[in-house]
């Protein structure tokens, strides 16, 4: 019998909905899900690992990635790129395996594009309030850096009806078993079995 392909999931949503701390604590969880880890041209920030939080890059050797077609997509965030490889993502998935991307919503369209049959989930803060504080409370940004992402993050809330699921993020780890039920669910749909 053919191995039935693994299910790709789409964390997704606005600048500062949390998404880089809730996919961490969601793969602690050992549900199964394998992390695209993706490229970009931005620099590290402290602490960041070369492989561990991000594929550093410049963007000459990026520009190459796009023409050689090594990513599933790619998108310009901020004035940096950022791209998934595509050989982990279609090299997991053959094998039967999930994938987990976390990726901004640019990337999420092209990424529906091509695979309809993934599970595109919508990560939101609980309030515009506390949106403004994540990306203040950051501490990375400057002050044209955090006007843009909060600027763009008010306009990406309306692309949630592009979506499956959508997650409040409150509290992280409520927001992980939000998530953790889905795949769950996901598992247990008839049209995928
Ligand atoms: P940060 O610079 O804060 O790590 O990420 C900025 C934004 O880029 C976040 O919204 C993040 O989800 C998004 N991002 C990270 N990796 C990728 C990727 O491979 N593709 C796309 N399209 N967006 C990404």
């Amino acid at each position: 019998m053919a191995t039935r392909p693994g299910i790709l999931f789409v964390l997704s949503g606005p600048s500062g909905a949390g998404k880089g701390t809730v996919c961490k604590a969601l793969m602690e969880r050992g549900l199964g899900l394998n992390l695209s880890i993706s490229v970009t041209t931005r620099p590290p920030r402290p602490g960041e690992k070369e492989g561990v939080n991000y594929f550093f890059r410049s963007k000459e050797a990026f520009e190459e990635m796009i023409r050689s077609s090594k990513l599933l997509e790619w998108a310009k965030v901020f004035d940096n790129y950022y791209g998934t490889p595509r050989d982990f993502v279609e090299e997991k998935l053959a094998a039967g395996e999930d994938v987990l991307l976390e990726i901004d919503i640019q990337g999420a369209m092209q990424v529906k594009q091509r695979f309809p049959d993934g599970v595109f989930i919508f990560l939101i803060p609980p309030s515009a309030t506390e949106l403004q504080a994540r990306i203040l409370g950051r501490g990375t940004e400057t002050e044209a850096s955090y006007r843009a992402r909060f600027g763009a993050a008010r306009q990406e809330l309306a692309m949630m009806r592009e979506y499956d699921y959508v997650v409040v993020n409150d509290v992280v780890e409520r927001a992980c078993d939000r998530i953790a039920a889905i795949v769950a669910a996901e598992h247990c749909s008839v049209s995928r079995n």
